[in-house]
C-alpha cells in the first residue's frame, strides 16, 4: 500500500503498560494508524514497499499531547503591559489577556495558531487541546483554527470560550460558535471539538444553563478554567453560595468528557466531586508559577484517582518543559523532594493525556505506540550516557531530554518534520506575517487596555 510508513532502526518507547524498550525496533504505520511494532529486521522484511523513516539509532516515541493550551496567546510574546505591573492574576486577566483577545482579527487568529503549530511540530507535540477567545473575530474562528491545524498536519481538539464579559449578544454568539463547530468537526479527520467556557467567574447561572441547553443531544463535555486563583472561588460563593466545582456540578458541566484546567484552589470536597464525576483535570505548572497563583495538589489528586493531565496554557509546546516545571515546583512548594515523583509526572503527561485524547479520537487513540493507535510518532536523538529502562525513563526525560533532540515529527502517518526540516508549513513566511500582524494587534491592544487603566484609576 502506498501510504505505508516504516519508522525503523531505533529504540522503540511505546509507553504501553508493562512493555519494555525495543532495541533495534521499528513501527509500521498505514492509513494513519500503527499496524505493528517489533524488531526492525522483521518489519523491514514484512513491509518492503513502505516509505522508510530511518531513526538511525534514535528513540522512537509517541508524539506528545498537550491537554490545555491557547493558540491565541502567540502575539503576547514580548508585549509590554502599560501602567503599573499587575499585582495578581485577576489584574493579569484584565490588563493582558482580555484586552489581547479583543484585539485579535481573523487573520490574527489564523496566524497565531500557525505560529503555535510550527512550535508544536518542532517540539514533537502532535495533539493539542486548545481553548480559544477572539470576541471581535468570533463566528467561524474555530474553522479558521481547524484549517490551520489541517495545514500543519497536526491533531487538535478545539472550543470557543463562552463568557459574559462582552455582553449577552457575544455570549450567545459564542454558544452558537461551539454548537456549530461541534456539528462540523466530525467531517474533519484529525479535528475534534468540545464546548468552551471561560471560567465560573465570568459566566452567570443563566449563561451556564443556556450552554447546557444548547448541547443537549450532542454528547459533548466542556473545557473550562476552574479555581485558577482564589478569586474564582470567592466569586462563585458570592454568586451562588457554592464553591466553583459544586456550582459547575449542579449546572451539569462536569463528567467524563469535561476538562477543567488548573484546579489550584479546589478543596477536598471539590476533588471528590471531580473524581466521582470522572472529570479530567489539567495541570499547567509553568503558567501557575508565572501567574503566581499557587500549586495545585497534584499528588493528592493522583492519590484520589483523578484523571490529572498535563497542559501548557499557551507556553511553548515543548511539553518536557512542563514535565520539568511540575517536577520542580511541587518539591520547592512543599519543601519536600519526595513530591511530584517522576512516575507521577509520566502518569499525567503520558498515560492520562493519552486516555483523555482517546476520548476525542476513539478510532485512533494517540499517545501510546500500539497496534491500532494513531501513527503520531517522534524521533528523539537521545543517546543515554547511563543505563536506561522503562523504569527510569521519566528521570532521563526530566534530566536528560532537550527539545532540540527532536529531529522528526509524524502525525497520522504523515511526516511533518524530517531531520528538523518542516515539510508542511513555511516558517519564514508565517514568522514575517506574524510580526506584521502582531504590531497591528498590539496597537489595538493598547487602545483597549488604555480604557481599562482609565476606568481603574
Ligand atoms: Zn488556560
Amino acid at each position: 500500500m502506498s501510504d505505508e510508513l516504516l519508522i525503523t532502526n531505533g529504540t522503540v518507547v511505546s509507553w504501553k503498560p508493562g512493555a519494555e524498550l525495543i532495541e533495534n525496533g521499528a513501527v509500521a504505520c498505514a492509513e494513519g494508524k500503527i499496524v505493528e511494532i517489533g524488531r526492525a529486521a522483521d518489519l523491514e522484511a514484512r513491509y518492503p514497499a513502505a516509505e522508510r523513516l530511518d531513526a538511525r539509532g534514535q528513540l522512537i516515541m509517541p508524539g506528545n499531547i498537550c491537554a490545555h493550551t491557547h493558540f491565541y496567546g502567540a502575539f503576547a510574546r514580548g508585549m509590554a503591559i502599560p501602567g503599573p505591573a499587575p499585582k495578581d492574576f485577576p489584574e493579569i486577566l484584565e490588563r493582558l489577556w482580555w484586552p489581547l483577545d479583543q484585539a485579535l482579527d481573523m487573520e490574527g487568529v489564523r496566524t497565531s495558531a500557525l505560529v503555535c503549530l510550527i512550535d508544536a511540530i518542532k517540539h514533537g507535540t502532535t495533539t493539542l487541546i486548545d481553548h480559544h477567545a477572539s470576541p471581535n473575530a468570533l463566528a467561524g474562528s474555530l474553522d479558521t483554527i481547524a484549517d490551520a491545524v489541517e495545514e500543519a498536519g497536526l491533531r487538535a481538539v478545539l472550543c470557543y470560550e463562552v463568557t459574559d464579559r462582552y455582553g449577552p449578544e457575544s455570549a450567545r454568539a459564542s454558544i452558537e460558535e461551539n454548537v456549530r463547530f461541534l456539528k462540523a468537526a466530525p467531517s474533519r479527520a484529525n479535528i475534534a471539538a468540545t464546548f468552551g467556557l471561560h471560567a465560573s467567574l465570568t459566566v452567570s447561572d443563566e449563561t451556564l444553563a443556556a450552554c447546557v441547553d444548547a448541547v443537549k443531544g450532542l454528547g459533548t463535555g466542556f473545557h473550562v478554567h476552574v479555581a485558577e486563583h482564589e478569586a474564582d472561588e470567592y466569586d462563585s460563593l458570592n454568586k451562588s453560595g457554592l464553591r466553583v466545582v459544586d456550582r459547575l456540578s449542579k449546572a451539569g458541566i462536569l463528567g467524563e468528557r469535561t476538562i477543567v484546567a488548573h484546579a489550584v484552589h479546589v478543596d477536598p470536597r471539590e476533588m471528590d466531586i471531580l473524581r466521582d464525576s470522572r472529570t479530567w483535570v489539567s495541570h499547567q505548572p509553568r503558567s501557575n508559577m508565572n501567574n503566581a497563583v499557587g500549586a495545585a495538589d497534584i499528588d493528592g489528586m493522583l492519590r484520589l484517582g483523578i484523571g490529572l493531565c498535563l497542559g501548557n496554557d499557551g507556553f511553548s509546546n515543548n511539553m518536557w518543559e512542563d514535565w520539568k516545571a511540575a517536577y520542580l515546583l511541587h518539591k520547592v512548594w512543599h519543601h519536600d523532594p519526595r513530591r511530584a515523583n517522576g512516575m507521577s509526572i509520566a502518569q499525567m503527561a503520558i498515560h492520562h493525556n493519552a486516555a483523555l485524547a482517546g476520548i476525542f479520537f476513539p478510532e485512533t487513540p494517540p499517545g501510546l505506540l500500539s497496534a491500532g493507535s494513531a501513527a503520531d510518532v517522534i524521533l528523539v536523538a537521545y543517546h543515554p550516557t547511563t543505563p536506561m529502562t522503562m523504569g527510569n525513563l521519566p528521570w532521563h526525560i526530566l534530566f536528560g531530554f532537550e527539545a532540540s533532540m527532536i529531529t522528526a515529527t509524524v502525525c497520522a502517518g504523515r511526516v511533518l518534520m524530517r531531520d528538523r526540516q518542516l515539510l508542511t508549513l513555511d516558517e519564514a513566511a508565517i514568522t514575517a506575517r506574524s510580526r506584521e500582524l502582531a504590531r497591528l494587534t498590539w496597537g489595538r491592544y493598547e487602545t483597549v487596555v488604555g480604557e481599562v487603566l482609565r476606568k481603574a484609576s
